[in-house]
């Protein structure tokens, strides 16, 4: 069998994600491969289909044990023989792991790196005709990433040793890490390389100015309500504020950070990866070990360290492919924490110097001025058009020439000498007489309430800016005050122009508006779905979506199969999981086509369905008078069906259709229904 019958019978997909088909290609043709793709790229598919067309046993190394028990169980779920040997093993699944190793029946061996240290792993590997290495999260072997694993470092040996090839995998842009993994993994050769482009077009961007910022994040939360989403926040304590705010505000709600017990942050990322709809408030802390694709959103209550840790950690929103919304707050005080993080960490001066630059490039994300994701992929070297999906395409900035009041700013912060911050700066551009202006003799500077055009809030706003652009930053040596940077020389010489955003102020807020999965039709059967998915991932004691995940639900929901010839029809629903569950998810879909009166499954799917079930709500409403204290009465639902299907109704023809009694009741209501229909 080759790779695309195996894609369709094992795993229900009909067609390659875009990029994959290469990769597997390469693999399975036995040749060494780097594949640079984003998270969510389906990037595991990429070994494990090579896995299946190739002779012997593949084995995938991964950082990550939760991942790998899950893949695993995902796997067989599917009907394919896979293991994994992990510390968290009990002493029988290891002795099964290996006898199916020994059978030669075993396609996929999942390992922790730490095991490449036990003496004979590799003969043992060698014994069991091992094929393949496929390695997760490559970035792990670059010694100057965040996520380094010491015994990564061991695979370039295990793959000389075996002499098989090897495919490494990783979500990491730079082209810094691409080549420590060609150097430490494949000898310094360089492999058949990948690069999946960076954009995640269901991902949907957007920053807010923080206004109020616990409100920003309930408000984001409640009209995604019962959607799982990730709130990242700055600092361990306000993971338990926030998360006990949208506790409060009904939500299910966990918070995570690394100061909890090994033991608690562990029950928190069980649930999270098996409940449906969970929030959970983390520090960055709350990452690598997250491998749930139905991630429908995540916001940032502080601003990212990084343009690199934004794309990271916003990218772990839907995976799978499905639309996911982002959110990331910042303000003022986020920059100068950001600044001073750097400035006091233990980095040489270049890397130093990088770092502020990735913050630079974060913050010009946040102050830009177009589309973000074309300022996004702009970083990663990618051209891109508007995208038409995040919030500056859905609504444009509104501009202005900010180049005088930046000068104006400036000139204030270098009369002063550089030692202020941006609140003393804007009481001398307003000319406020504060104390502290007094005593300085700042009155008698030239800039002295030459900025009154502007109001307060709105010089924040240019030195919020201003700091985004890297005109003026925070010096950490004179206790945060605003110094002017070379970038800013060519505005006050007035050889360059800036233009600003004007802060939008937030007018009135109306009630957040929930979002939809499915029409409102489908919905009531989606969430039938979901709840027999809960049950039987409880039973299995699985996450949810290893039965099956969101997409294959809203396709059944929307497109009703009847039996199992369409149900395998349906993505994602490949021949072991179709045997396994077919059936049940197919009672599902037909008790709810079971409930319907057969003179409205008639109707089903025309708009007179629709019409008939509007009536029916309003005939409820009736049916005991407009007072609530008549004597009962209701239409029969032949009488509705041919109500829903009138082509031009009129009060008489609904008269002499239901009669003059029932006409008096429902008649106002009814013919209401058809004329809004
Ligand atoms: P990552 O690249 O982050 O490791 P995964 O391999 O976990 O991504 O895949 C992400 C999601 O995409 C999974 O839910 C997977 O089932 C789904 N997926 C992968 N390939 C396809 C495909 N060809 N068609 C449909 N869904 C796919
Ligand atoms: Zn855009």
């Amino acid at each position: 069998m080759n790779a695309a019958t195996f894609l369709r019978d094992v795993f229900g997909f009909d067609a390659f994600r875009p990029g994959q088909e290469e990769i597997v290609d390469a693999v399975t043709g036995g040749k060494n491969t780097l594949a640079i793709m984003p998270t969510g790229g389906g990037k595991s598919l990429c070994f494990q289909l090579p896995a299946l067309v190739r002779d012997g046993v593949t084995v995938v190394i991964s950082p990550l044990i939760a991942l790998m028990r899950d893949q695993v169980r995902g796997l067989r779920e599917s009907g394919v023989a896979a293991g994994a040997l992990t510390s968290g093993n009990t002493q029988e699944e290891t002795d099964a792991v290996w006898d199916a190793l020994t059978d030669g029946t075993l396609k996929l061996l999942y390992m922790a790196p730490e095991r490449l240290a036990a003496g004979g792993i590799t003969q043992m590997l060698h014994r069991a005709n091992v094929s393949l290495i496929a390695v997760d999260e490559a970035h792990c072997v670059s010694q100057w990433g965040h996520d380094f694993r010491p015994d990564y470092l061991r695979i370039g040996e295990l793959r000389t040793a075996l002499d098989v090839p090897l495919a490494a995998f990783t979500a990491t842009a730079d082209a810094e890490t691409q080549q420590e993994i060609v150097q430490k993994l494949f000898g310094g050769t360089q492999p058949a390389t990948f690069l999946r482009g960076f954009d995640r077009p269901n991902i949907h961007l957007a920053f807010a100015v923080k206004d109020g910022p616990r409100n920003q994040i309930l408000n984001f939360a409640a009209a995604r309500k019962g959607q799982s989403g990730i709130v990242y926040c700055g600092t361990r304590a306000k993971t338990e504020t926030l998360a006990k705010a949208l506790a409060e505000a009904g939500h299910p709600t966990c918070h995570y950070h690394g100061g909890m017990e090994a033991e608690d942050r562990r029950a928190v990322e069980t649930r999270f990866q098996q409940e449906d709809g969970l929030i959970v408030c983390a520090t960055i802390a709350f990452g690598m070990g997250i491998d749930k694709p139905d991630i429908r959103w995540v916001a940032h209550a502080d601003l990212p360290k990084s343009i690199e840790a934004y794309y990271q950690e916003i990218g772990r929103a839907g995976r799978d492919g499905d639309p996911a919304e982002t959110l990331t707050l910042f303000g003022p005080d986020d920059i100068r924490y950001r600044r001073q993080q750097i400035d006091e960490g233990l980095a040489p001066p270049e890397r130093r110097a990088a770092d502020h630059g990735r913050l630079n490039a974060l913050l010009g994300l946040a102050e830009a001025l177009h589309c973000r994701r074309q300022t996004l992929l702009g970083y990663f070297g990618e051209e891109a058009q508007p995208c038409g999906h995040c919030d500056l395409c859905d609504k444009p900035a509104e501009v202005f020439d900010g180049t005088t009041p930046v000068r104006m700013a400036l000139s204030a912060a270098l009369r002063a000498d550089e030692w202020f911050g941006a609140g003393h700066l804007i009481d001398i551009l307003l000319g406020n007489m504060t104390d502290k202006i007094r005593q300085r003799g700042h009155d008698s500077l030239p800039t002295f309430g030459v900025g009154k055009d502007y109001d307060k809030r709105q010089w924040q706003a240019i030195f919020r800016q201003m700091m985004g652009h890297d005109l003026l930053r925070p010096d950490r040596e004179r206790h945060g005050a605003l110094r002017m940077t070379e970038h800013a020389r060519p505005i006050l010489r007035g050889e360059a122009t800036i233009e600003l955003r004007r802060d939008t102020i937030r007018t009135a807020k109306t009630g957040p508006k929930v979002r939809m999965l499915v029409s409102e039709d489908d919905a009531p059967l989606l969430s039938a779905l979901k709840a027999k998915r809960r049950y039987l991932a409880e039973q299995a004691n699985a996450p949810a979506y290893i039965i099956f995940n969101d997409r294959t639900l809203i396709e059944m929901a929307e497109r009703k199969p009847r039996n199992l010839d369409e149900m395998a029809q349906i993505g994602g629903v490949g021949a072991k999981k179709l045997e396994s569950y077919g059936k049940d998810f197919l009672q599902v879909i037909a008790g709810a086509v079971e409930d319907m009166h057969p003179a409205r499954r008639k109707l089903a799917g025309r708009d007179a369905g629709t019409t008939y079930d509007r009536l029916l709500a309003a005939q409820a409403e009736l049916t005991r008078g407009p007072n609530g204290t008549d004597k009962p009465m209701s239409c029969s639902a032949g009488m509705l069906s041919k109500v829903a299907q009138l082509h031009q109704p009129d009060r008489d023809m609904l008269t002499r259709m239901i009669g003059e009694k029932y006409a008096e009741r429902f008649g106002d209501a009814f013919l209401e229904v058809l004329e809004a229909g």
